[in-house]
């Protein structure tokens, strides 16, 4: 199964993707993820990526591109994967169908989690991140706060930089302006399934994998 997981900040694509790659035994490729972790690495990439990644704007599409064709040429997509965070601009979607056609890659599907921008800005800026395990917690819902230590480890919870109700309004727009575009081009190249996001985890993940069923059957 190849998958692309689409959807504003915050929708929950992160969440699916996880329990979709294990659901499939396929890897789960998130470009936010590398970028995170060449920041707390501090390579060079993460130095270029840090100050881009706070304001909300999107990382050059060139060094995307380039991460993106390392990580579908190795052996470990080979026989699958969920891409989430990538393509994000229609330069890198034009970019990841060529190497689509050079790797013979034909059967991928495109899931998009829609959900309301107001929802979004109340979900990520009451989203903290434990800084030992990476679970995320929501400060309303779980009744914690930053100096709750948490709840599954102990470990100290930390809110992401880009969390902040401006940068989050911030990656909105960007999200609207140029990601929302790659669905339409994608919706004229064959179906989509488009899955309202603003349900529990459980119905979220039901209902995309019954889609996508559907269209395995198509
Ligand atoms: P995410 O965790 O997917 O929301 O990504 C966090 C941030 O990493 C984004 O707001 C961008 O600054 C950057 N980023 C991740 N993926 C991409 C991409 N494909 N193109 C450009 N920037 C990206």
């Amino acid at each position: 199964m190849r998958i692309l997981i689409f959807g504003p900040p915050g929708v929950g694509k992160g969440t699916q993707a996880k329990l979709l790659a294990v659901e499939y035994g396929i890897p789960h490729i998130s470009t936010g993820d590398t970028l995170r972790k060449a920041v707390a690495d501090k390579t060079e990439l993460g130095k270029q990526a840090k100050a881009i990644m706070d304001s909300g704007r999107l990382v050059p599409d060139g060094i995307m591109i380039g991460i993106a064709r390392e990580v579908l040429s190795a052996p470990a997509t080979a026989r699958g994967f969920i891409l989430d965070g990538f393509p994000r601009t229609i330069a890198q979607a034009e970019a990841l169908s060529e190497m689509f056609d050079q790797l013979g890659f034909t059967d991928v599907r495109v899931v998009v989690l829609e959900v309301n921008d107001e929802v979004i800005v109340r979900r990520l800026s009451s989203r903290y991140v434990c800084t030992n395990d990476g679970k995320i917690f929501n400060a309303l819902t779980d009744m914690i706060s930053l100096t709750t230590p948490c709840p599954e480890c102990g470990g100290k919870l930390m809110q992401r930089d880009d969390d902040r109700e401006s940068t989050v309004r911030e990656r909105l727009r960007v999200y609207h302006s140029q990601t929302a575009p790659i669905i339409r081009y994608y919706g004229e190249r064959g179906a989509t399934i488009t899955v309202d996001g603003s349900r529990s985890v459980e119905d979220v993940n039901r209902e995309i994998r019954s889609k996508l069923q559907d269209t395995v059957k198509a």
